[in-house]
C-alpha cells in the first residue's frame, strides 16, 4: 500500500489549500458549509468524499492550524445514525447545529448492570398516548452535565428477548424528571463533571423523538458503538484527541534529548509502535472509510489503547519528579502528558473493554466459535457463576 499522502500539486489538495488561504480563521458555519467537518457524509452535510480527499482535508486543516467544532459524541457516534435513519424533520432540526458544535450531545447507554453486556439494560420507556414515559438510571455518561441532547436506549418491550424490544430516542437533557449527578474522577476537566450518573423519573419524551422503528434500537446501538470505536481510535493518544507519540519525540528533542541508552531505546520503541499504528490506520481508512464501520474498528481500538497507555507512562517517566506534581504546576509543555497519564487507565475500559474487543476480533475477524454464555443467553455475571459452578 502507498502510505504517502497525495502530492503537493494534487489538484484536490490545491483547491482545499486555497480554501483555507481564503478562510484563515473559518467560523464553524463556514467549515460546515464547505463540507470539511464530515467530508465523508453525504451532502448537504459533507462531500461524499473518497478516502484520499478526506486525508487531504485533514492534512490541510492541520497545516492551516484550524480545528473542527467539538462535539465528539454527536458528530462521531450518533450523527451517522441520524443521517441514515432519522426522519427529514429530525435531520433538519438536529444535524446542522450538531456539526457546528452549537448543541453538545451525550450518550445515555451504560447502566449499573449493563456495561459490556449492554443489552442487559433495564431503563424503561412506556408508551402513553403521544409520549414515552422513561424511568431508570444511566451511568458514566460523558458530558451529560453540558449536553443539550442525549441519545438514549431504553426497553420499550420487556416481554421479548434481551436484544429485541429496545428503542433509540433523542432526549432533551433539560426535560423535567431528569437528574444529572456529576461523578468526580482523578483527571478533573469539564468542571469535575467529565462524566455523570443520569436518573430518569417519569420523564415524558415526545413520540416524535423516537429514531427509526420502535423496538429496533439494538442494531442502531451496535452501530453507534462501532462509530464510537472508529472515532476513539483516531490519531491522538487520548481516544483520538491529545498528543501523539511524534509529539513526545519532538518534546524530548526540544528539551535537550535523552542521553541514557535505555531511555533512548524506549522512546525509539514507542515511536516505532506509533508508526505501525499510523500505517494501520491509513490502511483501514483507505480500505473502509466510506463503508459502515465493522469489527476492524475494534481491532484498531484494541491495539491503539494499550499503546496510548504505554506512551503516557513513558511521558510521565520522562518528566521525572515533576510527574508527581499537580498538573497545573508542571512545565506547560508537559501538561498534556501528565493529564493524559491520569486518564490513561480509562482508555481500555470506555467504548468497549479490551476483553470485549478481543471477543469481537475472535468471533468476527478470526471466525472462532461464539461465546458460549451468549449462545446460552446468559449475562456476564451469570456466565461467571456458571464457570465457578463447573470448576
Ligand atoms: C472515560 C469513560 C467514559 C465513558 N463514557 C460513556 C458514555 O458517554 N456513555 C455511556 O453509555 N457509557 C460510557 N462509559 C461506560 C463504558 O462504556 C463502560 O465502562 C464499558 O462498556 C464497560 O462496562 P462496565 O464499566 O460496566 O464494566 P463491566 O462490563 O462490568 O466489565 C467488568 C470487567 O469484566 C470484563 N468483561 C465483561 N464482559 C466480558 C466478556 N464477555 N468477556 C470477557 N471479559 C468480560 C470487562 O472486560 C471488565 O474487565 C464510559 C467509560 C469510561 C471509562
Amino acid at each position: 500500500m502507498d502510505v504517502d499522502l497525495p502530492a503537493e500539486d494534487d489538484p484536490r489538495r490545491v483547491e482545499v489549500r486555497a480554501w483555507f488561504a481564503a478562510h484563515p480563521t473559518p467560523t464553524p458555519a463556514e467549515l460546515v458549509d464547505a463540507g470539511y467537518v464530515v467530508p465523508h457524509w453525504p451532502a448537504p452535510y459533507g462531500l461524499d468524499a473518497e478516502p484520499e480527499l478526506q486525508l487531504i482535508i485533514e492534512d490541510e486543516m492541520r497545516r492551516a492550524g484550524v480545528t473542527k467544532p467539538v462535539n465528539p459524541i454527536g458528530i462521531g457516534h450518533c450523527g451517522p445514525i441520524l443521517v441514515a435513519l432519522a426522519s427529514e424533520e429530525q435531520k433538519q432540526r438536529y444535524l446542522m447545529p450538531m456539526l457546528r458544535g452549537e448543541e453538545l450531545w451525550c450518550q445515555l447507554f451504560s447502566e449499573p448492570d449493563a456495561g459490556s453486556d449492554l443489552a442487559n439494560l433495564s431503563t424503561r420507556a412506556e408508551r402513553d398516548g403521544d409520549i414515552y414515559r422513561v424511568n431508570g438510571q444511566k451511568i458514566w455518561t460523558s458530558l451529560a452535565a453540558h449536553a443539550k441532547f442525549g441519545i438514549l436506549i431504553a426497553r420499550t418491550d420487556p416481554d421479548t428477548s434481551k436484544y429485541t424490544g429496545i428503542s433509540y430516542f433523542i432526549i432533551p437533557m433539560d426535560l423535567p424528571g431528569i437528574e444529572i449527578r456529576p461523578l468526580r474522577n482523578m483527571v478533573g476537566g469539564f468542571g469535575d463533571a467529565g462524566f455523570c450518573e443520569v436518573f430518569f423519573t417519569d420523564v415524558e419524551v415526545p413520540v416524535e423523538n423516537l429514531i427509526g422503528e420502535r423496538d429496533n434500537g439494538w442494531a442502531m446501538a451496535k452501530q453507534t458503538l462501532a462509530n464510537e470505536r472508529v472515532s476513539l481510535s483516531k490519531e491522538g493518544l487520548q481516544w483520538g484527541h491529545g498528543p501523539t507519540v511524534r509529539d513526545l519525540v519532538d518534546l524530548v528533542r526540544r528539551t535537550g534529548g535523552a542521553s541514557d541508552p535505555l531511555v533512548r531505546q524506549r522512546v525509539a520503541g514507542a515511536y516505532t509502535e506509533g508508526e505501525i499504528m499510523r500505517y494501520h490506520q491509513l490502511r483501514q481508512i483507505s480500505a473502509a472509510v466510506n463503508k459502515t464501520p465493522g469489527p476492524d474498528a475494534s481491532l484498531r481500538k484494541a491495539l491503539k489503547d494499550p499503546h496510548g497507555q504505554r506512551v503516557f507512562q513513558l511521558g510521565l517517566e520522562l518528566m521525572g519528579a515533576d510527574g508527581m506534581l499537580d498538573v497545573a504546576a508542571t512545565d506547560p509543555a508537559w501538561q498534556a502528558w501528565a493529564s493524559g497519564f491520569l486518564f490513561s487507565p480509562a482508555l481500555t475500559v470506555g467504548g468497549g473493554t479490551s476483553e470485549v474487543l478481543r471477543n469481537i476480533i475472535a468471533e468476527r475477524i478470526l471466525g472462532l466459535p461464539h461465546d458460549q454464555d451468549v449462545e446460552l443467553g446468559l449475562t456476564w455475571s451469570e456466565g461467571r457463576a456458571r464457570l465457578k459452578t463447573a470448576s
